[in-house]
């Protein structure tokens, strides 16, 4: 039985401030539960200081990307070890906005995800195709070859703490969800690679996160799915109410 695994992605967005308040109310509406693993990803500068508010409790921090080198001449850039060093235990890798908005390619994510586990970051990798894609009939081949690419090279024991998030490009801030039909095709599909790849034990152990607009009014249909076992959450993570409401599905 995998246990559900729910993270929010506060992308950029909450200053430093307004991140501790977020953290501080989780802490509180999320203390009853014990059967969802938690993850909130805030934005790097308040990382650390949610990091310090959420420390002994049941919600984990994770950055929103990861530099695969430990240090050099990489602007702009933060290590995976600094990651960690700032309190994270989890990263995200791979988010269809690195993607799309800042040319990271499966090779790029790879490299990423190289430091997010020797930093002994818990990774999440997204995958997800666009609506173009989807309609030319290639969501299967094209998030195949993403988690292909994004793994290549790591075996079952290096891949042990890894989170797959599967999210439809389409369905990211736009207010559309894949059906859970839709969703659990792909998962499924995503779980028979992984089964191929790693073998069935590490297959059924793997949770795949659904990611794309997940709400409260919408997250039990999409977490009943056999495949779907936690969800990756935009907007709806910004506010405590609806994350807590998502959490408690
Ligand atoms: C995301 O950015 O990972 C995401 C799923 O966003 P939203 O929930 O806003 O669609």
């Amino acid at each position: 039985m995998r246990t559900p695994f729910i993270a929010g992605n506060w992308k950029m967005n909450r200053s430093i401030g307004e991140s501790i308040q977020l953290a501080k109310l989780l802490k509180v509406k999320l203390a009853d539960v014990s059967q969802v693993d938690i993850a909130v990803c805030p934005q790097f500068l308040a990382l650390p200081e949610v990091a310090k508010v959420l420390a002994g409790s049941n919600i984990h921090v994770g950055a929103q990307n990861c530099h695969g080198n430990p240090s050099g001449a990489f602007t702009g850039e933060v290590a995976a070890e600094m990651v960690a060093d700032a309190g994270a235990t989890h990263v995200i890798l791979g988010h269809s906005e690195r993607r799309q908005i800042f040319g990271e390619t499966n090779q790029g994510v790879r490299a990423r995800l190289a430091g997010a586990l020797r930093a002994g970051l818990h990774p999440i990798v997204c995958v997800g195709e666009t609506l173009a894609e989807r309609e030319a009939g290639a969501t299967i081949d094209i998030v195949s070859d993403q988690v292909k690419g994004a793994l290549e090279g790591f075996d079952a024991q290096a891949l042990r703490h890894l989170t797959l998030a599967y999210e439809p490009v389409w369905a990211i801030g736009t207010g559309k969800t894949a059906s859970p039909e839709q969703a659990q095709e792909v998962h499924a599909s995503i779980r028979s690679l992984i089964a191929s790849l790693y073998g069935q034990d590490f297959a059924h152990a793997l949770r795949i996160q659904y990611g794309g607009s997940v709400k409260p009014g919408n997250v039990a249909e999409l977490m009943a799915c056999t495949d779907i076992d936690g969800a990756l959450v935009g907007g709806a993570a910004l506010d405590a109410e609806s994350f807590s409401n998502i959490v408690h599905f």
